[in-house]
């Protein structure tokens, strides 16, 4: 609840389509997470398995050692009672020796399995048998009694106790094999269910994907439009809606950065100039307000055609200019300002049957060392002023 509350706050709690992300990205978290248990569970099914089929392997090759050993016993004594060479007693001995050790370790090995416990407990007594019936024969051909050992050769006494261990080997051998297949077969269930897991692990990934891509794609567009809405309400802040021109507030950010750059650098020059349309009470009294905004558009589309591109010609009022010139000394800021004056008044506008003829008074002043903007504006109205007074459509210079 406090983590959905945080990402609400921080998400700003506006858009359906930050959650979206976010979804996105906490559902891409989930599943790299079960993916990641997913390849876990797969490796540890993996060893199982193969410790597992070890495990079986392992018993039946012992089983098959037993067997061995138990046959070589039987030919150990054979050739002893049908040779009566001691020499045949070696492996008859060596083969009780391993079956012993055999059995042993697969008393061990199943120790997890009561079926094959039991089977192996059923071994012993026939193994007891064998042994018994075995030493008893080995014993007869030594003291001489040797028809009676091959008597009871002839009659399989021998052969009917290696049987039933056999028998009982190759049981326990059938029971492990079916155990591995049967292992076999769950490991590959296993890998298979995993397999499946994966598939569908990858199938929504890359659905979650597409999401995610939309959902970016949403954003952006959403952000592209906020930028450009944020741009637009920028530009309506800062321009003029009669001349489109940028109004006194831009006008005054310009001037700061354009006298910044000046006091940095003392040989990068700056000029002001300040016109204020002449007699424009009359004009409007006369043709009235909507031919008097003619008027202003008029003169602040003059004036910028005038000047050079780096100049920005503002509108700071009524029917009142300001034009900053950059990198202009007050030689050429006079020069440009007649430029405009003369291009202002050469020639009238037409508005309805009305013909309208004005004209401009402009003042000019140079940025000097130590000027701030009120001050540098202050001389500049000065000279405007004096425009004014000395008989308007003209240029003047501060002192
Ligand atoms: P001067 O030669 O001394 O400048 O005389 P002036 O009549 O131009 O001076 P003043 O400042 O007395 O008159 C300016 C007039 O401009 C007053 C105002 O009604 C008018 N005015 C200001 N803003 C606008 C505007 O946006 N449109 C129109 N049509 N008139 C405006
Ligand atoms: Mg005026
Ligand atoms: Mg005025």
């Amino acid at each position: 609840m406090w983590i959905a509350k945080q990402v609400a706050r921080r998400s700003h709690g506006s858009d359906w389509r930050s959650y979206f992300l976010i979804a996105c990205v906490a559902l891409l978290a989930v599943l790299l997470a079960g993916a990641s248990w997913s390849a876990f569970r797969s490796s540890q099914d993996r060893t199982a398995a193969r410790e597992r089929q070890v495990h079986t392997l392992e018993i039946m090759l012992e089983a098959d050692r037993l067997r061995t050993a138990a046959l070589q016993q039987i030919r150990g004594e054979r050739g002893f009672l049908l040779t009566g060479e001691e020499r045949f007693l070696e492996p008859f001995d060596e083969g009780r020796r391993i079956a012993a050790d055999s059995y042993a370790r697969l008393l061990d090995l199943s120790a997890d399995n009561p079926a094959q416990q039991q089977r192996l407990v059923n071994m012993r007594g026939e193994f007891g048998t064998l042994n018994t019936v075995l030493d008893a024969m080995v014993e007869q051909q030594r003291s001489g009694r040797r028809e009676e050992a091959m008597f009871y050769m002839r009659r399989g006494a021998d052969k009917d106790a290696i049987e039933a261990i056999l028998r009982e080997i190759d049981a326990l051998i059938a029971d492990e094999r079916s155990i591995l297949r049967e292992r076999t077969d769950i490991a590959q269930m296993q890998a298979e269910a995993n397999e499946r897991y994966q598939y569908l692990l990858a199938v929504v990934g890359a659905l979650l994907l597409a999401l995610s891509l939309l959902a970016v794609f949403y954003v952006r567009r959403a952000l592209a439009a906020e930028h450009a809405a944020r741009r637009e309400l920028q530009r309506f802040a800062s321009t003029d809606p009669l001349t489109s021109l940028p109004n006194r507030r831009s006008f005054m950010e310009a001037m700061a950065r354009s006298i910044s750059r000046s006091t940095n650098d003392p040989n990068r020059s700056l000029s002001l100039a300040i016109f204020d349309i002449d007699h424009f009470k009359r004009i409007n009294d006369r043709f009235g307000h909507p031919a008097g905004d003619e008027v202003i558009k008029e003169v602040g589309a003059r004036a910028l055609a005038a000047l050079r591109k780096r100049d920005l010609v503002c509108r700071i009022g009524g029917e009142e200019f300001a034009v900053i010139l950059p990198q202009a000394d007050l030689e050429t800021a006079r020069i440009a300002c007649e430029r405009m004056r003369e291009a202002i008044s050469s020639s009238p506008i037409v508005h309805g049957d009305a013909i309208i003829a004005f004209t401009a008074s402009i003042g000019v002043a140079e940025y000097e060392a130590g000027d701030d903007i009120d001050h540098l504006m202050a001389r500049t109205d000065a000279a405007l002023y004096e425009a004014k007074t000395g008989g308007r459509n003209q240029v003047r210079l501060a002192a």
